[in-house]
């Protein structure tokens, strides 16, 4: 089947499954008031790649059906410059505010069936070939994939991994003669109402003996034992005039109850190999998926920037303080679009002639976003002032009286009408004040690990032999180098939870 219609994707939201939202187990996602907003706009993100179809879609390598660009397995420069495109485009339906779009999934699994040699060692023939048909599987029918990666916390002193006798995280309990029964919990199933099935592959390295942890598999959502509690909901069915974005793209996070459920054999990638579990992930995972996720987050300060210009033009705001903090917020969005680029120009083979983006200026990002984005959202903030809260609503403005008084009372400076203003307004509460905007920022600090987490990894990957030749040579300890020597070789690999707490 080729890439799915918007349609398609909300039919196949009606198989049932076992999701709550509240009390509620809820039967028809695509008209529950908490889902229906964000199920409409990734149909809408699955109608994007028709309209968009010379970015989005490209022929199946084996079969010629136009699949999604995202599934590419890339073999060089220009395949990531394509990817690019394609990623942007569907970043910028959402202003970047949907962090887990079916293309984060999608380009995780192009990278991992393009190295299965990796899953294959050792002793894991079978698991890397049951991925590499996962991997066909989910692009040639064009699967909306949910993931979780992280064990629950019970105990923070105890740990971020499972040791043997663990009865919380997620474990396998027999064989069967299908497959395997696996229980325990995973947290935070982003993008849960609307995937289709569910992804379990290794995050945090797992101590010797924690074989039964050691487990990654895909299965469908309606698994029978599968259990998906909702967070509360940050969906407003008002509308889109009072909440441009709530009302549209709260993409949920669901905490994960495997209750006993049955793993058929040919959707296991790995069964309890802890070595697989340990290795697969520090290679070109972490490079290959930040291509996705900093082309979202460019896409997002630099909708962060016009906001905050509009914003402070509405009101005729031109002190140098207010531009000042508008070029802090470029200055953030300049500088990813640097390292993205400068990533994707240093790109290289991964092995096995697949081309993911250097890790270095990746990495860099991922530690600073979690300060950056937090730091967007208090100088939006401070633009917007109390003018964030003096927004009629659309049933207000469309009382003639109310509308009248607006006009005279709530317009903006240089003949900028009531609701004009208004709307930018609400946007920029959307984005910065609402329900909505406290999950995103949580998002943007946790997603990929916590800031502490990377600037661990960071330290631990950057180069250090240049930093220390010039503290020699400053303290007259080494001769002075009378040439310019190339920029020294970078690590690249590696995992923001290889990185222990102390
Ligand atoms: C909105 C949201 C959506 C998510 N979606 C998904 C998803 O779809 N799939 C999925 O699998 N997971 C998802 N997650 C989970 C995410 O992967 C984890 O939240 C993330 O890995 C952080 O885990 P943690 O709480 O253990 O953080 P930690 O890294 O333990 O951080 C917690 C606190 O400890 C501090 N800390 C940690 N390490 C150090 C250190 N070395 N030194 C000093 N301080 C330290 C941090 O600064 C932080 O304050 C999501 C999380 C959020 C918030």
């Amino acid at each position: 089947m080729p890439a799915r219609t918007g349609k398609q994707f909300l039919e196949a939201l009606r198989r049932p499954r076992d999701l709550w939202v509240n009390g509620e187990k809820v039967s028809d996602i695509a008209s529950h008031p908490a889902l229906f907003g964000a199920a409409a706009s990734l149909a809408e993100i699955f109608d994007l790649q028709h309209q968009a179809a010379d970015i989005c879609l490209m022929p199946d390598p084996e079969t010629g059906e136009q699949i999604a660009v995202s599934h590419m397995m890339p073999r060089s420069k220009a395949d990531l410059a394509a990817r690019h495109r394609a990623l942007q485009l569907v970043a910028e339906y959402s202003v970047g505010l949907m962090g887990r779009t079916p293309d984060y999934m999608n380009v995780t699994y192009a990278g991992f069936a393009a190295r299965a040699d990796e899953w294959a060692v050792p002793n894991n023939d079978r698991g890397a070939a049951n991925l590499v048909a996962y991997q066909k599987f989910l692009a040639r029918n064009d699967i909306s994939l949910t993931h979780t990666i992280i064990q629950p916390t019970i105990d923070k002193a105890s740990g971020d991994v499972p040791m043997p006798g663990n009865d919380v995280a997620l474990r396998k309990i027999e064989n069967t003669s299908h497959g395997i029964i696996v229980r325990g919990a995973r947290i935070l199933a982003t993008l849960a109402p609307f995937a289709d099935e569910i992804a379990v592959y290794p995050a945090v390295p797992l101590p010797q003996g924690s074989d039964a942890y050691a487990l990654s598999f895909c299965i469908p959502a309606e698994t029978p034992g599968l259990k998906f509690l909702c967070r509360d909901s940050c969906s407003t069915d008002r509308s889109r005039f009072d909440h441009p974005l709530s009302s549209r793209f709260d993409e949920q996070d669901a905490f994960v109850i495997f209750d006993n459920v049955e793993v058929p054999r040919d959707r296991l990638f790995i069964d309890a190999n802890w070595t697989v579990y340990n290795t697969v992930m520090t290679t070109g995972w972490y490079p290959n998926i930040m291509q996705q996720t900093m082309i979202r987050a460019q896409t997002k300060l630099e909708f962060a920037y016009g906001l905050g210009c509009a914003m402070a033009e509405i009101i005729n705001d031109v002190s140098p303080a207010t531009s000042q903090l508008l070029g802090e917020i470029w200055t953030y969005a300049e500088l990813t679009r640097a390292a993205v680029r400068a990533a994707e120009d240093e790109a290289f083979d991964y092995g096995q002639g697949v081309w993911f983006p250097h890790g270095g200026p990746l990495a860099a990002l991922r530690a600073i976003l979690p300060s950056w984005f937090p730091r967007v959202g208090e100088i939006l903030t401070l633009i917007g002032s109390h003018n964030l809260l003096a927004t009629p609503s659309e049933a207000q403005l469309s009382d003639p009286e109310l509308a009248k008084l607006a006009g005279i009372y709530l317009r903006g400076a240089k003949d900028v009408s009531a609701p004009e203003r208004s709307r930018v307004f609400r946007l920029a509460w959307d984005f910065v004040g609402s329900a909505l905007a406290g999950r995103n920022e949580l998002y943007e600090r946790f997603y990929l690990a916590s800031g502490a987490r990377n600037y661990s990894l960071a330290h631990a990957l950057a180069p250090k032999q240049r930093g220390r030749r010039l503290v020699e040579q400053i303290l007259g300890l080494v001769p002075r180098l009378l040439r310019v020597e190339p920029d020294e070789p970078r690590a690249v690999i590696g995992l923001p939870r290889n990185i222990p707490r102390k």
